[in-house]
């Protein structure tokens, strides 16, 4: 039989809009999923981006009603998405629309399978539910995750001590509205984090032993965006296109990782994140250099076209400007480092890593990666 490309599968059910004003042009679109919302945002970025006000406003112009569960916090935690699963069913919500960044989108997710679903938070993680969740619409106003077209909700788990993802084809969202005006308001910190979370999505679907052919043509392209915004992001003063940029750069990333998964460096940021408060896209940042020339040997030439494509001359440039981003290290001590490891491989991601990771292999990156 003939074959030159691998055979692959791609699956993307998500009806995405985006551009500027996208979501007030296409309102008819979030009224056809239901008439009772449940809004799921953070704190305060909801309404600062602007997204939560165009979306009462919509709501209540077409006469839909819709209650607001505001109290997600950063890596959201499975008592929250339990809280905001309840409101939803008590509610008696037909949707759920999550506003924010990551840990919003992500809270949406459980909430709308928790609405349909009554089980203890926990049971998420058995990942098959009995009653479909609730038709979930993602808002981003972060350019980072890409939560609004994957399937995983990544929540975190005091009883291992690490954050954990779930999801399945039914918690793909169903729609989502990308504004780069809802991005604007990030401060420089939130965007040089999810912007490197992003790519670290490109790098590692790129890497990943399940990319594909599809994947990997949507990884570079992701990356040349990413190429794009790099002086915008060192200088801290990105303009509406360096927005629109990483948004699509995000986009397209997190495309990718719906198909691929992530591999040991998000596993090993979920650590860093849970033990020592480090943001997610900046604890994959922070081990980037590290990890990629430990896969090497494995996967050079993927390397090198992948670091050309985001505009690095080699390993040691990107670690460079991963340190011109992020200056402040972190101490990490040796047992820590031990432990941190021990959790990077219980995650399924760490499977997906191009040289499978021998016991010690993931704490020298630990330790190397971070005190340089
Ligand atoms: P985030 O945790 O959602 O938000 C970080 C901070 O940024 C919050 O304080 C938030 O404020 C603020 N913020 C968000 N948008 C803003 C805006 N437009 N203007 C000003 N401030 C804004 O950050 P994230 O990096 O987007 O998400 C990280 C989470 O996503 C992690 O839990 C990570 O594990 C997860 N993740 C999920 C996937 C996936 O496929 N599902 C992939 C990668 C990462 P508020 O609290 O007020 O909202
Ligand atoms: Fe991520």
């Amino acid at each position: 039989m003939m074959k030159t490309m691998n055979e692959f599968k791609f699956h993307m059910p998500v009806k995405v809009f985006f551009g500027a004003d996208c979501l007030n042009n296409n309102a008819s679109e979030l009224l056809k999923y239901g008439k009772r919302a449940l809004i799921v945002t953070g704190g305060h970025s909801a309404h600062r981006s602007g997204a939560l006000d165009d979306v009462i406003r919509i709501l209540n112009e077409s006469g839909a009603d819709h209650e607001i569960f505001s109290s997600v916090e950063n890596n959201p935690g499975l008592d929250s998405v339990g809280r905001a699963g309840e409101m939803a069913a008590s509610f008696g919500a037909d949707m759920i629309v999550g506003i924010g960044g990551g840990s919003p989108l992500d809270a949406a997710k459980a909430a709308a399978v928790l609405a349909t679903n009554p089980i203890d938070p926990i049971r998420l993680y058995e990942n098959v539910f009995q009653n479909k969740p609730l038709p979930i619409v993602a808002i981003p106003t972060t350019a980072g995750t890409g939560s609004e077209v994957t399937q995983y909700s990544i929540l975190t788990r005091k009883d291992v001590g690490t954050k954990m993802s779930f999801g399945n084809e039914s918690t793909f969202p169903v729609l989502a509205f990308l504004d780069p005006n809802y991005t604007m308001s990030m401060p420089p910190d939130v965007t040089a984090n999810t912007a490197v979370d992003a790519f670290s999505h490109a790098m590692e679907g790129y890497l990943s032993k399940r990319a594909g052919p599809m994947s990997d043509d949507l990884a570079l392209a992701s990356m040349r965006y990413f190429a794009m915004c790099r002086e915008a992001l060192l200088s801290g003063d990105p303009n509406y296109t360096d927005r629109e940029n990483l948004l699509y750069s995000s986009l397209l990333a997190g495309t990718v990782i719906a198909q691929t998964g992530t591999t040991a460096l998000h596993a090993m940021g979920y650590a860093l994140t849970y033990y020592k408060g480090v943001a997610h896209g900046r604890a994959n940042g922070l081990l980037m250099e590290e990890y990629l020339r430990f896969n090497e040997s494995e996967a050079g030439d993927r390397i090198a076209l992948a670091l050309k494509t985001a505009g690095f001359d080699g390993i040691a440039d990107l670690g460079n400007f991963m340190r011109s981003l992020f200056p402040d290290r972190i101490e990490i001590l040796p047992e820590e480092a031990a432990d941190f490891e021990k959790l990077a491989l219980l995650q399924r991601s760490a499977k997906n890593t191009p040289r499978l990771p021998n016991l010690g292999d993931l704490a020298a990156i630990f330790l190397t990666g971070t005190h340089k």
